[in-house]
């Protein structure tokens, strides 16, 4: 049994897809071109905003904006402490510091009270300056916005939307990607739209900022890629990737959305009253890029894991470690008693096998199967 089951996805959409690779292989245009600009459209369609700027991964798409608007040494930048490293990476790579902010305990996103009292204490501690703040769509569902947008008003500062999971979420019709001053994408080909390698994109309503990403996206372009007016990055999407998501982009509209929330709906009929299932707040719409539930303890954690592997059933940990844990920030001496809703549900958590093409025979046999362990 596969994680999530690209071979079936690429089953269901072959022959589209492989003629997208034959054209782009047969134009031999291998950098940018129409097909790019084609999905750079239909994805700023979709989500909702003025502009989408492809490149080369969904890292890049979270160190491109803090690198337009300067951030830099001294900075402080806002992360929840439980998400994938890439989110605090980028802030600790331009030389300024990732906060941690502890997350609410029922969608796992970043808490808007913590988040304030983060931002006073680093202002009464007066070493660092606030500057942005880099909310995560955990799991496919969007943060709480209409608080945090709230807070980056009151203290102006920055809002950068981490949407690598959230892609085809939604709060009230309101897609992930449109929230904040500029949100990230990626395309890793697990995410909710995946290509065949690395890839992400930029979404913004800010001409100024799009103008500065595209000349960032090719080594700091003027003019062109040979007159160089600021210091930039080679961070380009390839056009045999933008061959491969135009259909898969297509297809998630279509069916793979609805597909998926309906089995994650099936688990959560399933195991409800087993485990602790996934919290979608009212008005809030998943792309489930994870389906995570919880155990009582590590332990059990562990006693679930066990049986599902033992039955051929694959199933992982997202995340382990809190961020402020992590070897990488050891000099930053973060204490666990400061995120105590992160560290317990690093210890708990386990997230399922899950994909817009699993059946519901397949999800009622691991469903048994955990039960089975408890
Ligand atoms: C995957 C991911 C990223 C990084 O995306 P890449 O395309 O792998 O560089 C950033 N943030 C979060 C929350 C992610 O899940």
């Amino acid at each position: 049994m596969e994680f999530r089951d690209l071979k079936a996805q690429y089953a269901a959409l072959k022959p589209q897809i492989d003629e997208g690779i034959a054209e782009v292989i047969g134009s031999s245009s291998f950098i940018s071109g129409g097909k790019v600009k084609l999905l750079e459209q239909k994805l700023a369609e979709f989500v909702g905003v003025k502009h989408c700027v492809s490149c080369a991964s969904g890292t890049d798409a979270l160190l491109m904006p803090l690198m337009a608007w300067g951030i830099g040494v001294g900075d402080a930048v806002f992360v929840p402490d439980f998400t994938f490293f890439a989110t605090a990476e980028v802030v600790a790579r331009l030389g300024a510091t990732p906060v941690f902010v502890d997350i609410e305990c029922d969608t796992y996103n970043m808490d808007p009270i913590c988040l304030e009292k983060a931002i006073e204490k680093t202002i009464t501690q007066k070493k660092l300056k606030p500057k942005a703040v880099i909310p995560v769509d955990l799991f496919g569902q969007p943060a709480n916005y209409q608080k945090i947008e709230k807070i980056t008003q009151e203290y102006n500062l920055l809002l950068l939307e981490d949407a690598a999971q959230g892609f085809g979420g939604a709060i009230s019709g309101k897609r992930a990607g449109s929230f904040g001053n500029a949100a990230a994408t990626s395309f890793f080909p697990a995410k909710p739209l995946g290509c065949y390698g690395d890839g992400g994109a930029i979404f913004t309503n800010d001409d100024t900022l799009e103008k500065y990403l595209r000349s960032l996206a090719v080594h700091g372009k003027g003019t062109d890629k040979y007159d160089n007016v600021i210091i930039g990055l080679n961070s380009r999407l390839d056009t045999v990737q933008a061959a491969i998501l135009l259909p898969k982009l297509e297809a998630l509209q279509n069916s793979e959305l609805e597909n998926i929330n309906a089995a994650a709906k099936k688990y959560s009929e399933l195991l409800d009253g087993c485990v602790v299932t996934p919290t979608i707040k009212a008005g809030y719409y998943s792309s489930w890029a994870q389906y995570s539930i919880l155990l009582k303890d590590s332990a059990e954690r562990q006693k679930v894991s066990d049986t599902l592997k033992t039955a051929g059933i694959p199933s992982n940990i997202y995340y382990r470690k809190p961020l402020h844990a992590q070897t990488a920030f050891a000099e930053l001496a973060c204490d666990d008693a400061d995120y105590p809703v992160a560290t317990e549900i690093c210890g708990r958590v386990l997230s399922l096998p899950l994909h817009p093409y699993l059946d519901a025979k397949t999800i009622e046999l691991i469903c048994n199967t955990i039960k089975s362990a408890l």
